[in-house]
This record gives structure tokens, sequence and C-alpha cells, in this order.
């Protein structure tokens, strides 16, 4: 059944683009305001360039087809993800012409604004920007394709940006065919005109990421969708089948649990480079999704993982908004502390999401959990950094200092823990009749059908006491706000379960590393008095390799089952260069936390767990 749906649910003006021949092959096709408009004339035109695509320089223009006076324009400092990258440095050669093509003085007034002074009607302005950082939270043009996330790209003008605005690509080569271009959003296929997007305003545009190139496409129908699979990769790394399948599963699977489809069609974008990559950008109708292509052969499981993440962020977070990153501030970071909830129980769901589709079965679901406990408890910070402040630093994460264990918990992990305790707590509250299932649809009820955002912690602390009429000031005050150490044994125990403290022996390489937007491992800390520490391993030092083995996001956990006295040769990289250093492995203990039965487990609880697993309420819904 298709529930009520509000203006901020139906916004479907997504952009869809097909391709224009290519005009000019040795430069950028010139706009000018006598240069044909579209048929849907807007308050900002943009046209962007792709000729030159051997420099990695998209030419824009954008002309302003209705204006007299000064306009400002700027550069997103950030977008959706929740770090400061300033891509006006991307930028060059801005410049500006009035309608009878005469050069118009333009002002650079602040590192991401320019100002212009239009005398008559119209103006056009102009700029080159280098793009050439791949994956889900980039932009990149180059011979082999084009990846845009637009809010990267263009500059838009504050007194335009909430008015209707339209986007041409120009220049594209022929060889990337009509199907090969492909956009994010829901308008109907076929209804818009030729190589033009057309969007309500510029959130709207930058929550719709464009790839241009060769790529392999499937489409299915399900639930009265329909769903769009793009791949940037190379076909031999990876079964299109399978991968359809998986994803039919996540999708189904989520659509049913949220009760509400607010979409007539999805994209999944994938990227499957070689050697590196990992990682998704969610956006209301679709996600951008990259994978280490190689590994692909190995596992499609952690290609899952993020598709069932990113697919439920079309609810949580896309529409079920915090109100601290409302309206988006694109010039500055934002304070929000809602990261915990608005990533962190993405990913409990994402992974309920995954046992309710059978791609993972219980005790595999149940590892998962284990694991990210063990991830919050051996991090020294989880002591004194609550989830709300480590949502509130997200804009540090780019800083390899930051993220390392003893300065920083991650807003993911201990909010997906905090997603697991809260579904317990419900679910022990109401034995087992309530679950986060209510709360995720209270929330779509309330919120995000109304079109209104939700006030952070205290609006999930709303819900939860609204579908169970108990209070969780309590919870929200020591876990969510505070770090007082999590009462894991007390609400697991409805489930029958306890987490178990054990040590094991593991061998260590004397430093701890963490990755930043999928990138090589960096090194985030450094033991004192360690083999590593003589041998200079610095801070933000990256690995590049280990025994001539490209470093993967999982380079600590590889090291730590080698056996101690080893010694490995490992590549680092840093700004002075490249070099190999030899390092004997010592073994340590390591405290380990096991999710394991209780002492004796009765028929009901093993019931419990079975339905909180798979994200089911018991007995049907109470009246
Ligand atoms: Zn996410």
């Amino acid at each position: 059944m298709h529930p009520p749906k509000s203006a901020l649910v139906i916004a479907l003006l997504g952009v869809i683009f097909a391709v224009v021949p290519a005009e000019q092959v040795w430069g950028a096709t010139p706009v000018t305001c006598s240069s044909p408009t579209s048929a849907r004339p807007q308050a900002t035109e943009y046209f962007v360039s792709l000729a030159d695509r051997s420099r990695h320089l998209a030419h824009v223009s954008i002309r302003f087809p209705q204006t007299t006076g000064a306009i400002a324009l700027n550069m997103p400092a950030w977008n959706a993800l929740y770090q400061v990258r300033d891509f006006a440095a991307n930028v060059e050669n801005v410049r500006a012409a009035d309608a009878s093509g005469r050069q118009i003085p333009v002002v650079q007034s602040k590192t991401s604004e320019w100002e212009i002074t239009t005398p008559g009607r119209c103006a056009v302005v102009e700029y080159d920007i280098h793009l050439d950082s791949g994956g889900p939270f980039g932009s990149q043009l180059g011979n082999d394709h084009g990846f845009f996330n637009w809010a990267m790209v263009l500059m838009y003008s504050p007194a335009t940006r909430p008015q209707g605005m339209s986007i041409q690509l120009l220049d594209v080569p022929a060889t990337w065919g009509l199907h090969d271009l492909h956009i994010m959003g829901a308008a109907p296929a076929g209804k818009v005109e030729q190589s033009i997007g057309v969007a309500r305003n510029y959130d709207e545009l930058a929550d719709s990421p464009a790839e241009v190139g060769v790529f392999q496409r499937s489409d299915f129908q399900q639930d009265g969708a329909t769903y769009h699979i793009v791949v940037h990769g190379d076909p031999h790394d990876y079964d299109a089948g399978k991968l359809q399948e998986q994803v039919r599963k996540i999708t189904h699977a989520a659509v049913e649990w949220m009760a509400d489809r607010p979409f007539d069609e999805y994209t999944f974008l994938y990227h499957f480079p070689r050697g590196h990559g990992a990682g998704g950008m969610e956006h209301a109708y679709g996600t951008a999704i990259e994978s280490n292509g190689e590994r692909l052969h190995s596992s499609m499981m952690p290609v899952a993982s993020v598709s069932a993440h990113e697919f439920f962020h079309l609810w949580n977070v896309k529409r079920i908004r915090p109100q601290s990153l409302e309206p988006v501030d694109y010039q500055q970071a934002m304070d929000t502390r809602a990261l915990w909830f608005s990533e962190g129980v993405t990913s409990t769901v994402g992974d309920m999401l995954l046992a309710r589709a059978g791609l993972l079965d219980d005790q595999q679901y149940m590892n998962r959990v284990a694991a990210e406990i063990n991830e919050l408890q051996s991090r020294p910070a989880h002591r004194w950094q609550s989830a709300e402040e480590s949502s509130l630093d997200a804009w540090f994460e780019g800083d390899p200092h930051y993220r390392s264990p003893q300065r920083s918990i991650s807003y993911y992990n201990k909010g997906e823990v905090l997603g697991i305790l809260l579904d317990l707590r419900i679910r022990q509250l109401k034995q087992g009749r309530k679950s986060l299932r209510d709360l995720f649809q209270w929330m779509n009820e309330n919120y995000a059908w109304k079109g209104r955002p939700f006030p952070d912690s205290d609006g999930v602390q709303q819900a939860a006491e609204s579908i169970t009429g108990q209070s969780f000031v309590e919870f929200f005050h020591d876990y969510v706000a505070g770090a007082r150490e999590l009462p894991y044994n007390a609400l697991f125990a409805f489930v029958g379960l306890q987490v178990a403290e054990t040590t094991v022996s593991a061998s260590t390489p004397g430093f701890t590393t963490s990755t930043n937007l999928g990138g090589q491992p960096e090194v985030s800390a450094v033991d004192v008095n360690s083999e590593a520490q003589r041998a200079g391993v610095t801070i933000g030092d990256r690995i590049v390799a280990v025994d001539g083995n490209p470093a993967t996001a999982a380079v600590d956990d590889q090291l730590a089952r080698v056996r101690p006295g080893a010694t490995v040769k490992i590549s680092l990289s840093n700004r002075r260069g490249q070099r190999t250093i030899k390092l004997k492995l010592t073994g340590n203990q390591q405290q380990m936390y096991l999710l394991q039965d209780t002492p004796s487990v009765s028929a009901e609880q093993r019931a419990h767990r079975v339905a909180w697993i798979h994200g089911d309420d018991e007995n049907g819904s109470e009246p």
C-alpha cells in the first residue's frame, strides 16, 4: 500500500539527462546570452562542457536570463560529507559577459564568493573547474567517464538558490551513448528535453549527482517502483546477476519494513575501481557507492552492506531529517548532535535489513553486533566522548590524530550500538510487541510525511516515549548525551544474550591506522617505546603496502593475525616521500568482547531474539 505523501516526500522533480553530440571537438561550446535557451526557461541556466576531459577541466557557464544589478555567486565549502573541503580551490579564471557579449568586471569578495554587476537583462558567468577526485564524495572528469556531485562543480547565487534551474551537458563524446548518461531523480524518463535536466532548486540539483561515460546498466521493477543499477567498472570484476539479486532483496526488505515507498524511481550507482575505494553517499532518489573491484571476486557482501545502509538513508537523513542540518549552509560547517542517529542507527537498520533479506544468517548478524561492541569498547575515548559530542566533531574526521582511539569514538559505531540497545529497550518495555521499526514508522509519519525536520536527539526520545508510553530520559541523558558505560547485559538479557569479556593474543606493529574517505590507511596513533616509533613512524603517515601488497582499511586486523615475532615490510608515504621499513611484530594481549548465550535461554527469549534480529514486532502490532 502507498501511504499518503507530503510535499517533501513527493519532491519528484529530479533531473534526467540524455546526450548531445559534441559540437566542437577542440574546445568548449561557447555559451552567450543569445545562444539557444532550453524549452523551459529557468531563473538560472547551467551549461557544463566536457570538452577538456584530458585535463580534468570542466568548463561551466551560468546564464542568468532575467537579471540586473548585483549578483553574488558562491562556491560551496562542503557538500553532504561532513568535512569542509573548500571546492573554490578548484575554480579558475572566473569571468562574465553581458547581453552584448562585453566582458563585465568580476570581483572575488571572499574565498568562495564572487560578485558581478550586470547592466542589462542577461549575464553569463564562466569559469573552469578542476575535477579529479573519484568516489561517491568526489567529482571527476576524465577520458573514461564523468561523475559529478553538482555542489562541487556549480556556483550558486543565494538569491536564486530556491528557484528553478536547468542544467545542460555540452561536448559529451559521441561514444558515450544515449543510455550512458544517467542521473538520479524521479522525473519520468522521456518527458525531459534531451540533454537538459531541470531541478526545482539548487539543493535538489546538488542531491542529484550525474554519471556520464561507458557503463553497464540494468533496471528492474519491484513493489510498484523502477530501480536502476548503473555500474562503472570492469564487468569481469563482478557478477551482475548476483548484484541485482542482492539489491532486490535489500530494497524489498526495506520498503516492506517501513511500509512506505516515497519514490517511483531509485538508482544504485556503483563505481568499482581497481586497487582502492570504499564508501557510499546517500541521495533522496539514489546512492553512489564505491567498492574495490578486485575484492568483489571474493565477496559481494561489503557492497550489500553499504547498499543497505545507503538505501535506508532515503528515509533516515534524507526525509527523516534532523533540524540541525536544515537549511543547509554550504559556506560553513554545521553543528549537529544528531549524526549518531542519522548515520549510526542507519547502520543498525542496514544490518538488520540484511538479516531480514536473508543475506546474513543469525550468527553472522550477532557477530557483527559483537564486532561493533568491540570497536567501541576498545577505544579509550568511549569513556569521555559521548555520541552527541562525536556527532558535533564529525568535521574533524579528516585529521588522522582526531581519529585515534585515544581521541575519539565514531558516531557511526556508537550510534549503531545505541540503535541496537534502543531497539532492545523498546522491546523489553513492550514485551516484544514494539520495536525500532515502530520508532522509524512513527518518525516517518510525524516528520517526513509532514515535511518537517525532527528536533535532533529530543525528537528520537519523543518517538521512543510515544510508542512505549514510558520515559527515555535516563537513556538519552546517560548514553546519548552522556558517556556512561552502556548497560549491555541488562538489555541483551531480553534476547537471552550477554556480553562476555575475554583476552586474546594478537600482534601489533606498534601503530594504529584509520582511513578517511575510503583512501589509504593513515597512521592515527603510535605506541610509545615501540619499534614503529623508533623507526620514525608518525601520525599521518599513509600505509601504502604491507609485504608488497596494497594496504587496505583492514590493515590493522590483518597484522593482528600475523604470528608475533614475524617481520613485515611496510611501505609508508608522507609529504617527504615514500619509504619502506622492516618492523618486527610484537605479541600483546587484547581485550575482546563476545556476544554469547546467557547461562539458560528460555523459549521466549529465543523467540524474542529471532524477532529482534529480523526487525519484527511479535504477536503482530499492538492495537
Ligand atoms: Zn551513511
